[in-house]
């Protein structure tokens, strides 16, 4: 079975955090409003909001990856 963890890429981040208010049970942010990824995988169940998640990133940092 496909496997998928969110993946950042740190070259676009700009913090703006909507990430971790889409995805709170797989996203926090540090104290400088950087997102930190709980590097769980993404459940079948969650796939939908997490690809939602993906798209609304407004730096296009935010990626989808199977494994
Ligand atoms: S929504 Fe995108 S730009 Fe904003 S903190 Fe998350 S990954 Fe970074």
């Amino acid at each position: 079975m496909t496997e998928h963890q969110l993946e950042i890429d740190w070259t676009r981040c700009d913090a703006h955090g909507l990430c971790a208010t889409l995805l709170p049970d797989d996203v926090t942010l540090d104290e400088w409003g950087f997102p930190v990824l709980r590097g769980r995988r993404v459940t079948p169940s969650e796939l939908t909001n997490a690809r939602r998640a993906v798209l609304a990133c407004p730096a296009l940092a935010l990626r989808l990856q199977r494994s």
